[in-house]
């Protein structure tokens, strides 16, 4: 018997970005549901339904603007230096609040505080600088105009004017106007009640203990966070398993309960598609793209039932929030009555040639820094997994769908996260050491945030070269000398030196290879026995360098095995993923794992002898200077006087 086909319905056609937008928003038809009348206090941040007309006039009465004199202009008209003119006070003083009993006479004014009502009879206020008492009453020795010092009824606001048009969002100027008019409530837009909900067995929610090959569920959060950036309600029903009866059960009830629902993970190709099947129950007309041709984010799936948006996020993190920002929150604007996002701008140089997938429209995250003439756009390529490009990255470059690449040496156009940027004081660009950390947070304690952005010591000193980063850690091995990194700087450069790291052999506790033997011994051991499994570094690492030397020539198991960092080489070993691997005393430390010295290392700054920022990078060296002990009690040497 064969067995039964797998479900293949996903990816049957590829849209391509304006397809996909075209086929949701033809189905969805996206306008706002109804509206809700909201109390003053509530009101900021929503979209006004209706024009709001003003039932009464602001102000509501004639009222005099400054403390002075109510008056008839005419009594003063003649009035000169000269010849002062002078009034009986009536026996009435008018406060804010109180309406005026007498009427003012020819010859006569009363006193009046800014805001009081004008009393019957006067046409103008004369200011009290502009008098003196005298007697019973005031001489004036200037004329004033008919109007003067008067704010006329309606004259800020008449009634009946239109005060606000719909499709205003509310901010603090227009709750001002509402309650100037009386008004204690205005028709808004209801904002769309969206249900999230996040599909996989191998989710944890955060806050949790995680379990062996769990992940924290990081979609539902963020997408909660973009949904009430984008004028929506949203509710994050949990995670769901996968399991098909769950999820069609949650995915039914959510529907019924809310006016959309957007769900992340299990839309990629692989362990059944049960998302999309889910959706297939629900309502007319359904799925109308699912493989859209964007990276990240093909695996989006768009569905349209019973007038709803239901909406399958990828489950990769960075995939979910670009999908979700070009082609569902445009969607849920129209329907929360928003405008849609004005989007910031900025040309920056691209220095290096960035890659692209031909036939498909590429979002490349890039970090800004200031170079030699003007933003310099540095690519944060993590890929699709990660989630820590979105917190490095100031915006993104468009690579569109018929280019393979962006060409070195080039201005583009980068597209703002945030509205604006404000250029790093500093920018770090190297390899990343966990001690730099405290460096770095004891400037960010005194208001200086240093852009940070690892590369490896390579892809730094390069940068540098360009003037594209002020500092460059490094940790570079020039293997003839035996010395560290001062073989590497270019002329005009220095090294501020930073501190030393031992490398060694790292192992779990007990292995009776390694434990108790110098490294020659261990590595004998070690490559003696073919069970053993090592961890390699990748290429450019000082560590590898270091590690190629120790085995001199030995390509054992798991070489090929090649993480970018300390932590993932120490988290291998310690999940029985490896066996050992080279890493530094700290990390091997702090995953409690054994550990046998090897060589030290060291790790410095590179800098340009004349910094484009001298008082930052002065501040940067009083960080290093501060932060000997509590490098000391990390584990880390001091550096070994100053090297030129
Ligand atoms: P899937 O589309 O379910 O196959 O998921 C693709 C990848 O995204 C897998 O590595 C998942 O573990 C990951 N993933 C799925 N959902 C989430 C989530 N809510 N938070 C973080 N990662 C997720
Ligand atoms: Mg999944």
């Amino acid at each position: 018997m064969t067995p039964p086909a797998p479900a293949q319905t996903q990816f049957l056609r590829i849209l391509s970005r304006d397809e996909a937008e075209a086929a949701f928003h033809a189905a969805l038809r996206p306008r706002p549901l109804r509206h809700d009348d909201v109390a003053l206090d509530a009101l900021s941040g929503r979209v006004l339904a209706r024009d709001v007309a003003a039932p009464v006039d602001a102000p509501p009465f004639d009222r005099s603007m400054v403390d002075g004199f109510a008056i008839r202009a005419a009594d003063l008209a003649e009035a000169s230096g000269a010849e002062p003119r002078y009034l009986t006070l009536n026996a009435e003083i008018i406060a804010c609040g109180t309406p005026p009993a007498l009427t003012v006479l020819p010859g006569t004014a009363t006193a009046i505080a800014t805001g009081g009502p004008m009393p019957r009879g006067a046409d103008a206020v004369v200011m009290i600088e502009q008098t003196d008492p005298e007697g019973a009453g005031i001489a004036v020795s200037r004329a004033v105009a008919p109007g003067a010092h008067v704010g006329f009824a309606g004259s800020d606001i008449a009634r009946g004017q239109i005060l606000l048009r719909r499709g205003t969002v509310i901010g603090a100027r227009e709750v001002a106007m509402l309650a100037a008019v009386g008004l204690d409530r205005a028709p808004v837009w209801a904002r769309p009640s969206v249900a999230v909900l996040s599909t996989g067995d191998e989710l944890v929610a955060p806050g949790q203990p995680l379990r062996p090959a769990a992940i924290y569920d990081s979609n539902g959060p963020v997408v909660v966070a973009a949904l009430r950036e984008n004028g929506c309600d949203a509710v994050h029903l949990g995670m769901i398993p996968d399991d098909a009866d769950a999820l069609q059960a949650a995915l039914a009830a959510a529907h019924a309960a809310h006016d959309a629902v957007i769900l992340s993970g299990g839309t990629s190709k692989g362990a059944g598609d049960l998302t999309t099947e889910a959706i297939a129950g629900l309502g007319a007309p359904g799925i109308v793209a699912h493989g859209v041709a964007l990276k990240p984010g093909k695996p989006l799936c768009l569905a349209v039932c019973d007038g709803k948006p239901v909406v399958v996020l990828p489950g990769f993190p960075t995939s979910a929030m670009f999908t979700f920002h070009e082609l569902v929150a445009p969607a849920l604007r129209l329907m929360a009555g928003l405008p849609p996002r004005t989007e910031a701008r900025v040309t920056a140089h691209l220095p290096l040639r960035l890659p692209s997938d031909l036939g498909r429209t590429e979002f490349a995250m890039v970090a800004l820094t200031q170079g030699p003439d003007g933003l310099v756009a540095h690519a944060v390529a993590k890929g699709s997994g990660a989630v820590s490009s979105f917190a490095q990255a100031d915006g993104f470059v468009t690579v569109p769908a018929l280019a393979d690449s962006l060409a070195p040496d080039t201005q583009v156009q980068v597209t703002l996260f945030g509205p604006t940027i404000t250029a790093p004081p500093l920018a770090v660009i190297g390899s990343h050491c966990i001690g730099l950390d405290t460096v770095l947070g004891r400037m960010a304690d005194r208001g200086l945030v240093p852009r940070v952005l690892a590369t490896g010591s390579q892809g730094g000193l390069a940068a540098l070269q360009r003037r594209e980063c002020d500092i460059a850690p490094i940790h570079l091995l020039d293997p003839d000398s035996g010395t560290y990194n001062t073989p590497f700087l270019a002329p005009g450069m220095r090294l501020i030196p930073g501190w030393r790291r031992m490398q060694g052999i790292v192992f779990r506790k007990g292995d009776a290879r390694v434990a108790g033997r110098d490294p020659t011994e261990a590595l004998a051991a070690l490559l003696a026995d073919t069970d053993a499994l090592m961890v390699g570094r990748n290429a450019g690492s000082g560590t590898r360098v270091l590690l190629d030397r120790l085995l001199g020539g030995a390509r054992p198991q798991g070489y090929w095995n090649q993480p970018a960092s300390h932590n993932a080489v120490a988290a291998a070993v310690a999940q029985g993923r490896a066996d050992w691997g080279m890493a530094i005393r700290p990390v091997a430390e702090a995953m409690d794992l054994g550990f046998l010295p090897v060589a030290d290392e060291h790790y410095d700054f590179a800098v340009w002898q004349d910094p484009r920022d001298p008082q930052a990078m002065t501040a940067f060296q009083d960080a290093l200077a501060a932060s000997t002990e509590a490098l000391t009690a990390m584990g880390f040497a001091p550096a070994s006087g100053d090297r030129p």
